[in-house]
């Protein structure tokens, strides 16, 4: 009945990768931690069957397994989330420039990254991550299907599609003789006929989320603009996220009803609590100072905007507003690979004073929340998937510790255990 359940639960979830185990797996953890609650529990044996948690028990009560895995000196986790990646994007280090990326990069290309920085994430505990974009030509639709078909190892991949924004997408200043080159990567909607049409498209090609992009050109969306995509999208069981930096923008796009806004660096109090009121998740995509050094800002440039990132990442976790783990990372640190690189994010929390508990629930379960998949993952719970991440030392003592991460398993399959 178990494999029946999981056989119906897989074929529901379109990006599902799942390894169907006719044996049980015995995983015993020293400390199992569950974000949603801020517990911690000792000494617990959790078992496997058919790619989901059959059973949570104290490892002092009897069970009977095919295979155990100790884990009992180890920190024990849901597997992480990451609501805001560009997994076949990259630029040169500390020159940030579009058109370099669409002279230069082939669809296949591009597609290939996705394949490198799928693995790494995968490999160092991400089990699930959001792709929010600026992937070629969905190219990143084309990854998503070599995961499921097992050919490259990768994490459950929710997908945005083309990025929808007003003309011009996120350039600027190209001139006409250059042809409108941003759309290989962003679709043109001005109206709301045309965000619709947008919409569409999108999901035609694979994505099972949507992402505006709005106030970065001098025309922005509005209220209804937003409620449009909000409504469309949801049609189709999918949420908006939208990119917008603060003011106006953002502003309409919380009251149009989006999901999530991405980035904020700009939002001030008053927006920050209306999006508390309206239940609006921030994906801060809250870069450190290396991040903002390997895009090309100078010494000035880089403490203004990091200083801005933080107390804006401070006064969202104080006043209490819903906050999901993202990084955004699109160019790597000099020496770092795109894992590290976005790790290098952890330290801006560390610095607003969140707490490792807190931003451990910011990277499972209110991420499993905006991604809408709290039925299938996103915590370690009986009949959800076995997602699981271990470490040697304890993210709870220092949220940077989950880089100690020895063992990773998605679905009920061992992606690394070491
Ligand atoms: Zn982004």
């Amino acid at each position: 009945m178990k494999q029946l359940y999981a056989l119906l639960l897989c074929g529901s979830l379109s990006l599902c990768v799942f390894d169907l185990h006719a044996q049980t797996i015995a995983v015993k953890a020293g400390h199992v931690i569950k974000p949603a609650t801020g517990e911690v529990l000792d000494q617990q044996i959790l078992l496997i069957k058919d790619g989901l948690i059959a059973g949570i028990q104290e490892a002092s009560e009897p069970f009977t397994a095919d295979t155990l895995i100790d884990l009992s000196d180890s920190w024990l986790s849901p597997g992480l989330m990451d609501c805001h990646v560009h997994l076949t994007s990259n630029m040169s280090y500390r020159h940030f420039d579009y058109l370099q990326r669409y002279a230069q990069e082939s669809n296949a290309f591009r597609a290939l990254r996705g394949v490198q920085n799928a693995k790494l994430l995968l490999h160092g505990g991400f089990t699930a991550v959001k792709e929010i974009g600026n992937d070629g030509d969905y190219a990143t639709a084309d990854l998503i299907k070599a995961i499921r078909m097992g050919w490259v190892e990768g994490p459950h991949i929710q997908y945005a599609g083309k990025i929808i924004a007003p003309f011009g997408g996120q350039t600027s200043n190209v001139a006409p003789l250059s042809g409108a080159h941003w759309q290989r990567e962003y679709l043109d909607a001005d109206t709301q006929d045309e965000i619709r049409k947008a919409i569409r498209k999108n999901i035609y090609y694979g994505a099972n989320t949507i992402k505006l992009v709005t106030g970065d050109q001098r025309y922005f969306y509005s209220e209804e603009d937003i409620a449009a995509a909000v409504q469309e999208a949801q049609m189709a069981g999918i949420k908006v996220a939208v990119h917008a930096g603060g003011g106006a923008p953002a502003k309409n796009a919380i009251l149009g009803g989006a999901a999530s806004i991405e980035h904020g660096f700009f939002l001030d109090k008053d927006l920050l609590q209306l999006m508390k009121e309206k239940g609006t998740v921030l994906v801060g995509t809250d870069f450190y100072t290396t991040n903002l050094h390997a895009y090309g800002a100078d010494s000035l440039q880089m403490n203004t905007l990091y200083n801005s990132i933080r107390d804006r990442l401070k006064m969202a976790y104080e006043l209490g507003v819903e906050m999901a783990f993202g990084t955004d990372v699109i160019i790597d640190i000099e020496g770092k690979n795109r894992l590290e690189s976005n790790l290098e994010i952890l330290k801006t929390w560390k610095e607003a004073g969140i707490p490792p508990m807190h931003i451990l629930k910011c990277m499972t379960t209110n991420a499993a929340a905006l991604l809408g998949v709290t039925e299938q993952y996103g915590a370690i719970k009986e009949n959800l998937m076995a997602d699981l991440v271990a470490y040697k030392d304890s993210p709870l003592e220092d949220i940077e510790n989950i880089k100690s991460v020895h063992f990773v398993m998605k679905g009920g399959t061992i992606v690394r255990n070491d």
